[in-house]
This record gives C-alpha cells, structure tokens and sequence, in this order.
C-alpha cells in the first residue's frame, strides 16, 4: 500500500478552534483526494471545565458554537459517497468535572469521543505558549502524573479513544526511569476501560519525532486487545492523512491487522488495507 488509500482520519481540527486553518469542506477534499474511506473531524471541546470568564477562543471553540459544529458536520456527511465523514469530538479530560463532560456529550450524536490529557494541574503542557513550564520539573514525575490522569481518563467511561497517548514527550522531554511500569498500568487501565487507542502522527511534526504512542505502549497495546484507531490531528487541510504510511507500518509491525471504525460511538473493525 501506498499512502493513506482506505485508512480513516479520525483526528482533525478546523479553523472553529481558533488556532487551525481551513473550513470542513477543505478537510474533506483532501480526504478525497488521499482516497482515505473516513474522516473523522474531532475539534476540541468548548473549555467547559473552566469558568466562563477564562475559556480561550484560541484554544478551542466557544460553547455556543457546539451546535454549528455538530450541524456543519452531519450536513457535510451526507454529500459524499466516496468517502464517510464522521462526527467526533476531542474531549479533554479534567478531573472533578465528569458530570459536566457527561452532560455536553449526552446532548449530540457523535460517533466517537477522543479523550485527551492536555493539562498537568491547570498547566498546558502540550502548548507551545506555556513551554517554559517544563523548567525546573522533575521529568520522571510528571510522567507518573500523566500516566496516572490516563487511568483516571479511562476509568470514567466516558471516552472512546484515548488521544496521543504518550502527549508529555511532545516537546522532547523524556524519562529517565524505566516507563514501561508506567505504560503497563496505562495500557491495563485502557483495556479494562474497552477504550481504543489513537495512533497520532502529529508527534512527527514536533520535537518528540515520534508518532503517539511510542512503540513499546502500542506493543503492549496489541498485547492487551486494545483497538485502534489512526489520527493525523491535521490542523491545515495539507495534513490530513500526513505519514499514514508510516502509522500504518508501525502497526502492522506490531501485530495489528485491522483497525476500529465508530459509529454513534459502537465499535467495529475495519482491514487494515
Ligand atoms: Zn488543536
Ligand atoms: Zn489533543
């Protein structure tokens, strides 16, 4: 295979969220073009974990917005026969207000959820803006604590997929302690969940050069039954479907051989092409 012909996108933002370019149809055309059989658009989640005063439009779209987005969508879904859009949504995952998270995904039909660790303790970890953060951590800690807000994630039930699941070494800040311990309660935490999990190729395109997650997470991923789904978390049209090929080689060298679709968040698989 050549290219990301018949694999799904499950991952795209658009400019709604206030730091993407490009509308949903551009998305889409690239999607055909790339002759992927889905895409998924799962732009972030109005910041309902936050009070009103201190959501960030460049962050992610306004709560009044949720309705456009959803329409805009299932509209988009229906025009095409070559290829399916599907309607997801990046969740973040913030403890103490799984109530309210429930509340906002119980009002639409999404297909599938992406559950994302973004922020360590009310710190954006993964933003380029708030990178200075890093200085004076203590790395190996921070990993602890990421890897236990996954768990945390998993255990709520309220997520289909865990996105980038290894977010933290994004900036290429890497553990010096063995993290397979770390991985494996992770990976046990997901599985037990019924959650998949997401192959990002966006970690590429970063400091960390390295797809989320690393190889060894997704070998014991493979291990433990856990499915997956591939995500480009494109930002610009151009990237949709970006080094599928590779995502897909990495899978296939780890055992994988076929991938999950959603629909109105039930699970089933597809070949891995
Ligand atoms: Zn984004
Ligand atoms: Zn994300």
């Amino acid at each position: 295979m050549f290219g990301p012909a018949g694999l799904a996108d499950y991952h795209v933002h658009t400019r709604r969220c206030g730091h993407a370019t490009g509308n949903m149809a551009e998305y889409v055309a690239n999607a055909r073009i790339k002759g992927l059989r889905e895409i998924g658009f799962a732009d972030h989640i109005p910041q309902y974990f936050l009070p009103e005063t201190a959501r960030d439009s460049s962050l992610a779209m306004r709560e009044g917005e949720l309705d456009a987005y959803v329409g805009e969508v299932l509209a988009l879904g229906a025009g095409y026969k070559d290829v399916t859009v599907k309607l997801g949504i990046e969740a973040d995952y913030a403890p103490g207000h799984e109530g309210a998270l429930k509340a906002v995904l119980d009002r639409y039909p999404f297909d599938y959820v992406l559950g994302s660790v973004h922020y360590i303790n009310g710190w954006g970890f993964d933003n380029p803006a708030h990178v200075d953060g890093y200085a004076g951590k203590e790395i190996d800690a921070l990993y602890g604590v990421y890897f236990g807000l996954i768990q945390r994630m998993a255990a709520t039930g309220l997520f289909d997929v865990v996105a980038h699941p290894d977010l933290l070494k994004k900036f290429g800040y890497r553990p010096k302690c063995d993290v397979m311990p770390l991985y494996e309660s992770a990976v046990r935490s997901i599985a037990a969940a019924g959650m998949a999990v997401e192959i990002n190729t966006a970690g590429l395109r970063q400091p960390a050069r390295e797809i989320y997650p690393a190889p060894a997470f997704l070998a014991m991923c493979f291990e433990c039954g856990v499915p997956v789904v591939l995500g480009s978390d494109a930002h610009r049209p151009d990237d949709v479907g970006r080094d599928f090929e590779a995502a897909a080689a990495l899978l296939r060298r780890v055992g994988y051989r076929e991938t999950a679709v959603f629909e109105k968040r039930r699970r089933s698989s597809a070949p891995l092409p």
